[in-house]
């Protein structure tokens, strides 16, 4: 595909992304500018994410070390600097040191070794330039019940301790909770853990008040997420097309 009908189809889908996000908005009665979107490219080249923040894009998605690593250092350095990186997928600790290199939210933490791991790698990277900020960190929580449980994430009932570790790095800065909805569930299942969400979400600011992000709806369930009081959306597929 030329590089102008790739803009163009990117141009389209994310403006039909951005149409159902209103409509969910109006349906729901919550202004827009609750809503933050996340375009998920992985899976997609770097040329995309150009396309993406010329097309207004301000926050991509990421779920995969390696390739999110090489694909965010061969991004322009004015197209970096306009967007805000999310690293979303299921991270192991010797990884960590090297996601705070290019990351600027890291939304799966589900671990205090990943807590002390991302600490210690921030500490690194501000020493030596990499960065210059602190790194912003979602917990990820399981909405799973019962044998559903395990698609990532920490359990509900973990979340105020691993909250608490947060709050007393050095340099990361908890800023709320992240979730995929369990697999094969209806509307009212996707909605009921949402729901779920909200709720471990409303008692987490009881403790710490600057954790205000709910990052919850991909694809299919934005809606739902939007009714459910979501702040973040990941949405990949409806903006990138089927993997390539
Ligand atoms: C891939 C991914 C998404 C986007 O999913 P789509 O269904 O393609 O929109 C969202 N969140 C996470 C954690 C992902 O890995």
């Amino acid at each position: 595909m030329s590089t102008d009908a790739r803009r163009e189809e990117l141009a389209a889908n994310l403006a039909a992304v951005h149409a159902r996000i209103d409509a969910a908005c109006a349906a729901a009665g919550r202004d827009r500018d609750e809503l933050t979107l996340i375009a998920v490219t992985k899976f997609f080249p770097a040329s995309d994410v150009a396309h993406l923040a010329a097309l207004g894009a301000r926050h991509i998605g990421e779920n995969r070390d390696q390739e999110a690593g090489s694909k965010v250092a061969e991004l322009a350095p004015d197209v970096r600097a306009q967007l805000t990186v999310h690293f979303i997928g299921q991270l192991q600790t010797n990884k960590a040191n090297h996601v705070t290199r290019y990351a600027d939210v890291v939304q799966s933490v589900d671990r205090a070794k990943l807590v002390r791991a991302l600490d210690r790698g921030v500490g690194h990277a501000l020493d030596e330039g990499a960065r210059h900020t602190p790194l912003e960190v979602l917990l990820q929580v399981d909405l799973g019940e019962g044998e559903d449980r395990g698609r990532g994430g920490a359990l509900p009932e973990d979340i105020p301790g691993l909250a608490d570790a947060v709050a007393g790095t050095e340099h990361l800065r908890l800023r709320g909770l992240m979730a995929v909805a369990p697999l094969g569930l209806d509307e009212a299942g996707t909605r009921a853990a949402f729901e779920r969400l909200r709720a471990l979400s409303q008692s987490l600011r009881a403790d710490h008040p600057e954790s205000t992000w709910i990052s919850a709806g991909m694809s299919g369930d934005l809606e739902t997420a939007v009714t459910c009081g979501a702040t973040h959306l990941r949405v990949g597929t409806s903006i990138m097309g089927s993997r390539l």
